[in-house]
């Protein structure tokens, strides 16, 4: 089979990617799992965007600050000024944002030194992801294709031809392309406690230490500070750092406060690390009291009822948190325009690291991240476009792919661990 373009993985990166590239060209995505079962849904807090322009510098530097200046500039530069042209594209798109009058309500949360976040209740991920999605299933000319699992990349002369997969019944196919573009998520998959989807497992990652294609501060993990603690297993329920941005306070076991709470998402992290490690816990408690009950049961629905089903009335208590895997900054090394090391082959979204977040992402930079590169990605690939060399037809061997799930996981695991010990 051979298309135009064919991009793995449908969250917001993926979705706005194809969205951008032009209506006569043939898309072809895939996705490992249900369309609406990507990290992008998940999103709760918000997406930042540049208010004025006399919030640049401080939006920039906020940025940096959160990254511990190791960001690229350029690519900071290019995300906050076209934040304004994503945000009217999703609006256009049927997403709606809480409004205050005539205009956009903002909020904040860590390490924002003033607010600029645009938000939809507590279920902003949803509201995005869900009007790209319902675009892209009303485009005649993208097909999405859901349940296939993309396992390797068909390459020749360090050129990407296009990608091998099995669907739900392992069978396996190859599709052909001119362009292919990974926009696989993150890495929680492969961490007992992460806020991540479980099926999110780097596999972009894994194909691309096979095919040597170049990855970048791989070692670069965010931990999110408050994620609900419970006994369960699976994934690990988010609290949003906006709840924080509120007005939400850190407590130990005595009910003493012991951070500020609005500091960068590793400084947050490192000292209720401390805390329990003090105090012998296994978690900390947040209390939502000197947020209004009104507050909320309107900005934060989807928190209250989750964590009501497990027993905690947030309007009246505090609830167990404890620090879990979120994000991933590093991933494959890609330029301004999200090309990677191989020709034909780009990479968007939390799969990429094109240094935008630096050592550490600043809260709701991710969504706006991941659109503002996907759409470059897809400019660059209009405005360049030429056709692949295809010269041969793979045979492909299932055989290869047989323990593919357990082989990937430990080489992207080793490749972190190398990273990390290589940078100590
Ligand atoms: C709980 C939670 C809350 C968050 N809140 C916010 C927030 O408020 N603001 C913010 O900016 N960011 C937030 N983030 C981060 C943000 O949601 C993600 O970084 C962003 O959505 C990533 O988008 P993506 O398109 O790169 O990946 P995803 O949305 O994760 O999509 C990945 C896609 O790739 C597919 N895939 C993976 N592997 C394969 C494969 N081998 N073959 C085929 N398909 C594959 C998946 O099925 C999926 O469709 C949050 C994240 C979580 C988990």
């Amino acid at each position: 089979m051979k298309t135009d373009v064919i991009i793995v993985g449908c969250g917001v990166a993926g979705l706005y990617c194809a969205l951008n590239l032009p209506k006569e060209k043939g898309i072809l995505m895939l996705t490992k799992s249900k369309a609406e079962e990507s990290d992008s849904f998940l999103a709760q807090g918000g997406i930042c965007v540049l208010r004025d322009e006399g919030d640049y510098e401080s939006f920039r530097e906020d940025t940096m600050r959160a990254g511990h200046y190791e960001n690229n500039p350029e690519s900071v530069d290019i995300m906050i000024s076209s934040s304004p042209k994503v945000i009217e594209d999703l609006v256009r798109f049927g997403a709606e944002f809480e409004r205050e009058g005539d205009g956009f309500a903002y909020t904040k949360e860590g390490a924002h030194s003033s607010p600029r976040i645009l938000f939809h209740e507590d279920e902003t991920g949803k509201e995005i992801t869900g009007a790209l999605l319902r675009t892209v299933r009303e485009r005649e000319n993208i097909t999405l294709v859901e349940n296939f699992t993309v396992v390797d990349l068909i390459a020749q002369d360090n050129s990407c031809l296009g990608i091998v997969g099995h669907n739900e019944e392992g069978e396996y196919s190859a599709f052909y392309a001119d362009y292919t573009v990974l926009a696989t998520g993150g890495i929680g998959g492969l961490f007992k406690h992460s806020t991540n989807y479980r099926h999110l497992t780097g596999d972009s990652v894994a194909m691309a230490l096979n095919h040597n294609i170049k990855l970048k501060n791989i070692d670069y993990i965010q931990i999110h500070p408050t994620t609900l603690y419970t006994e369960e297993k699976g994934r690990e329920f988010l609290i949003s750092e906006s709840v924080r941005g509120e007005g939400a306070i850190l407590l130990n076991s005595k009910g003493e406060r012991f951070v500020d709470e609005l500091q960068p998402r590793d400084v947050v992290t490192n000292a209720i690390h401390e805390e329990m490690k003090k105090e012998g816990t296994a978690h900390v408690w947040l209390s939502l009291e000197n947020i209004p009950k009104e507050e909320i049961l309107t900005h934060f629905p989807n928190i209250y009822r989750q964590c009501l089903d497990v027993g905690y009335d947030i309007t009246k208590e505090s609830i167990p948190v404890v620090p879990s895997q979120h994000y991933f900054m590093g991933g494959i090394d890609v330029d301004k325009y999200s090309r990677s090391s191989m020709d034909r082959l780009y990479a968007v979204g939390e799969t990429s690291c094109n240094g935008v977040h630096g050592k550490n992402r600043l809260a709701s930079n991710s969504l706006l991240e991941s659109l503002v590169f996907a759409r470059r990605a897809a400019l660059h690939i209009t405005d360049n476009y030429s056709e692949g060399q295809h010269t041969q037809e793979i045979t492909i061997d299932p055989e290869k792919y047989i323990d593919y799930p357990t082989q990937y996981r430990k080489a992207v695991l080793d490749a972190i661990e190398k990273e990390r010990n290589t940078n100590e």
